[in-house]
């Protein structure tokens, strides 16, 4: 008995010795953690996580294999902190809230998912559909799904009539009076539940809708839709789940609430003033710009019926805006973390922020900084994810050029690993 067990662990402990390991030839490889390129790296990858990363050309053993990158500039997977992965822009769009049903939803998020990884975007964070967006973060951990790796809000909260009311823009017969279960608050009570709801669904974060927005069939685009106990009673309550709170915004006045309380993130931030700048940097928030939206529903505006008669003036208002109040924040000191509300526009079109981002003025490395490591850090991952260095997850990319050299090549992903599996290379 006691030879066999012998035998069995020699098996066991050769098969151990013997697994292969993956090696990647990086001609160029951007450190994200110093923003320095660095030119021909061996990067050895064992499983799901990068084993190590070594000074010139590596032979790999006999058993492993080889992965030729020397023509290419290879990076850490992309971190997109800001899409919709259960939906797309399209004419009919609005249409489909009444003809959709959830099943009709996640079909079609298979294939935007998919769509996004293929782009580079090894995490995303999904912020507000239905809640089909927890259930395929579910089905791509299992590996059902091709994806990325998702941090969702299941569905985002907002005050009645608010920018994330889901009968928005209904009759009468189908307005009902939707309450904190499907995401609508209006009391420090109601916040609380909803908070805790989110955590039974299975949320991994909490997204609010602190003003007014465009694609919603309401008036406002910009207006306060929080009261400030509101706010700071989600915070609370999300703090004992884990969880950080990312707040929709346009307008200052809402904004400004939600720094205050303590929100971590805020998306588009299309109206801040230069106080509520300062106060980001006070208190430590992050601004996620979604340049590319941005663009998008400025475009879109102009194409008749193309979006309901109540969201073409906001969507001409504010879009244009949203570039210059990136710049205006970058060059203040404000904290940025890469995200796009892709979604808006067409999922896997997520890199063209970077060439809007440099286009601002974010020299090109800092600019692939904030889709890396700066989201890591946001997310809690900040061992694991946003640096090719031992340890961490084996998501990595490639694209044809020096993306610090020309940053447009960052919309030509070339090469994709998540997990140490590749899922692109050609
Ligand atoms: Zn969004």
């Amino acid at each position: 008995m006691k030879k066999l067990l012998t035998v069995i662990l020699a098996i066991f402990v050769s098969t151990q010795l013997m697994a292969q390991d993956i090696y990647i030839h990086a001609g160029k490889l951007v450190d994200t953690k110093n923003g320095k390129m660095l030119n021909d790296q061996t990067i050895i990858i064992s499983g799901n996580k990068i084993k190590s990363v070594e000074k010139g050309f590596l032979e790999p053993a006999a058993e492993d294999s080889l992965i030729d990158l020397k023509n290419k500039t290879v990076l850490p997977g992309l971190t997109d902190m800001h899409v919709h992965l259960e939906s797309e822009t399209n004419p009919s769009k609005y249409l489909q809230r009444f003809t959709n049903n959830p099943a009709d939803d996640a079909f079609s998020s298979i294939g935007f998912a998919e769509k996004t990884l293929m782009a580079g975007f090894t995490t995303v964070r999904d912020l507000g559909g239905s809640g089909v967006n927890i259930a395929l973060r579910d089905a791509i951990n299992k590996g059902k799904v091709k994806g990325p790796r998702i941090f969702t809000s299941g569905k985002s909260l907002a005050t009645t009539g608010g920018h994330a009311d889901p009968t928005n823009g209904m009759n009468n017969a189908m307005i009902g009076d939707p309450g904190p279960k499907d995401g609508v608050v209006n009391s420090v009570e109601d916040a609380r539940k909803a908070v805790r709801q989110r955590y039974k669904n299975g949320a991994d974060l909490i997204k609010i809708t602190a003003t007014g927005g465009v694609l919603s069939v309401a008036k406002s685009s910009s207006n306060p839709q929080f009261f400030n106990e509101e706010i700071e009673e989600i915070v609370k309550t999300a703090k004992d789940y884990g969880f950080h709170v990312a707040a929709h915004a346009h307008g200052d006045e809402g904004m400004q609430r939600a720094v205050k309380a303590g929100v971590k993130t805020i998306e588009h931030g299309t109206l801040m003033s230069e106080e509520t700048m300062d106060l980001m940097k006070e208190y430590d928030a992050y601004l996620v710009p979604t340049i590319t939206a941005g663009k998008e529903v400025t475009e879109k505006a102009e194409i008749e019926n193309y979006y309901p008669e109540l969201v073409v003036p906001k969507a001409k208002e504010i879009g244009p805006k949203i570039q210059n109040t990136f710049a205006k924040a970058y060059k203040r000191g404000v904290s940025i973390a890469f995200g796009t509300d892709a979604g808006v526009f067409k999922h896997g079109d997520n890199a063209k922020e970077f060439g809007f981002m440099v286009e601002a003025g974010m020299p090109e490395m800092e600019a692939l900084q904030v889709a890396t490591i700066v989201p890591a850090k946001i997310l809690k991952m900040e061992k694991e994810s946003g640096q090719i260095a031992p340890g961490f997850y084996a998501d990595i990319i490639a694209v044809d050029e020096d993306p610090t050299k020309n940053i447009k090549t960052m919309e030509n992903v070339t090469f994709v690993m998540k997990e140490g599996k590749v899922y692109k290379n050609k």
